[in-house]
């Protein structure tokens, strides 16, 4: 049972959910830009191991999760992150959260990794840019691959020579609204002071618990660029950069990346220790967590590419093989989340075996309820829970709303209030 004298709302700002009625625990770990040290990823793994079920899941923003934690063992974790550099504050409640960086691995990856670490250095934790309205999302992305920059509060598209274009006020959830530009080729130096500018907008101006989208749709966007520059009046213009910032990992050279698939993100802690090992060894020393919930190696090389597929298939971990698997974003729904109205990972298992030749050249996307947090608008084809009803047993069953993305924004609706039948159906056909 919940203990009553526990806050669980203020425990969000330190990346902790309440993750079921029964008072367990969601732990969400910042991991810098997604790129994770072998080190700190042996160290997730002790956690697991000691205080969860020897799980974690990887999410779409590249953060590491941890369920059925104890309250009681939370100040050892939080020492355990901190002692390799680790920290979950901020991941979740009125913060901004984890930089999400880029995991198409496009050229300009290293440039775009390296701004999102520094990015999370100045904000992770930092006491100016907590206790917003809600969440507050910004990712770094090297190009428009992906269109992850719609769906943030801030996006950053790395558009050549350290300069991005900023995009504000997108999001997703209930009302799905894709961001709008607000600047093009923004120096690099000038983002701190302009992101700074868009938080403190949105804390003045903005009714909890509404994002940044609902400020936008309530002032417009004319009056949200004035606000912005109001906030921008007085304040530094650029953050010096320091010259040895840099990336922790190359940007792929034609070796490409090697990546090993997690089927739903859901990673036992065995292998990740083993997948760690490898990537001291042979692959630098760390591993990217992608936005399709897997896990990346980046070799130097093609030897080193060869080196790290033939250690794997020694573990008896397989590397993914091209085009081998349609790619399914899959968020934890029921299994694991209070929202959920769903069995998200039964649910796309049914769905992969429903699929036709066309259909498993697509990405796929699912989620549990309306937050979308596996951004189901963003896949070529999304699967949405809805609603659950009661059946004539009682029982409560999901119903869907499928969606197919063909342009450069969010996927439009092709059908709604599909039952699980129905579902299966409708995507056997699609292609
Ligand atoms: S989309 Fe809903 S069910 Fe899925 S993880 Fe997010 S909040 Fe939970």
């Amino acid at each position: 049972m919940p203990d009553s004298t526990i806050d669980y709302q203020k425990l969000r700002l330190d990346g902790i959910y309440q993750q079921n009625a029964e008072g367990d625990l969601m732990l969400r770990i910042k991991i810098p830009a997604g790129v994770l040290s072998a080190e700190q990823a042996a160290k997730i793994c002790d956690i697991s191991e000691r205080f969860s079920n020897g799980n974690l899941h990887l999410t779409t923003r590249g953060s590491v999760e941890l369920h059925w934690l104890d309250y009681a063992s939370l100040a050892t974790v939080a020492a355990q992150l901190a002692a390799v550099g680790l920290t979950s504050r901020g991941a979740c409640g009125g913060a901004v959260r984890g930089i999400a960086c880029s995991t198409t691995f496009a050229p300009g990856f290293e440039t775009a990794q390296a701004l999102a670490r520094r990015l999370h250095r100045h904000f992770a934790g930092n006491p100016h840019f907590e206790g917003l309205p809600k969440k507050f999302k910004v990712s770094v992305d090297a190009g428009y691959q992906g269109a992850r920059h719609l769906i943030q509060d801030v996006g950053l598209v790395h558009v050549g020579d350290r300069h991005y274009d900023v995009w504000i006020a997108g999001g997703l959830g209930r009302e799905p609204q894709p961001g709008f530009l607000f600047e093009k080729r923004v120096a690099e130096e000038r983002l701190i002071p302009l992101i700074e500018a868009v938080v403190r907008s949105y804390r003045k101006h903005t009714p909890p618990p509404k994002r940044l989208k609902f400020l936008a749709n309530q002032v417009g966007q004319e009056r949200l660029r004035e606000l912005i520059r109001d906030e921008q009046t007085g304040a530094p213009e650029s953050f010096a950069f320091r010259l040895l910032e840099q990336s922790l990992t190359p940007s792929p050279a034609a070796a490409g990346i090697v990546e090993f698939p997690v089927f739903a993100g859901e990673l036992p802690a065995a292998d990740l220790r083993r997948l760690a090992a490898i990537a001291a060894e042979l692959g630098g020393g760390f591993l990217a967590v992608t936005a399709n919930q897997n896990l990346a190696f980046i070799p130097v090389d093609g030897t080193s590419r060869q080196a790290i597929e033939a250690a794997l298939a020694a573990s008896g971990l397989e590397a993914a093989a091209p085009g081998a698997e349609a790619a399914f974003r899959i968020c934890p729904g029921s299994h694991l989340c209070r929202m959920g109205l769903a069995l998200t990972r039964d649910i796309s298992r049914q769905v992969l075996d429903a699929l036709g030749p066309k259909g498993r050249m697509l990405s796929w996307a699912i989620s549990g309820c309306p937050n979308s947090c596996a951004q189901v608008q963003l896949a070529d084809a999304g699967i949405l829970v809805t609603k659950a009803v009661k059946d004539a047993n009682g029982e409560r069953q999901p119903r869907f709303t499928l969606l197919r993305r063909q342009g450069e924004g969010f996927g439009e609706n092709l059908a709604s209030d599909l039952t699980l039948n129905d579902l299966l159906q409708a995507v056997a056909g699609l292609g």
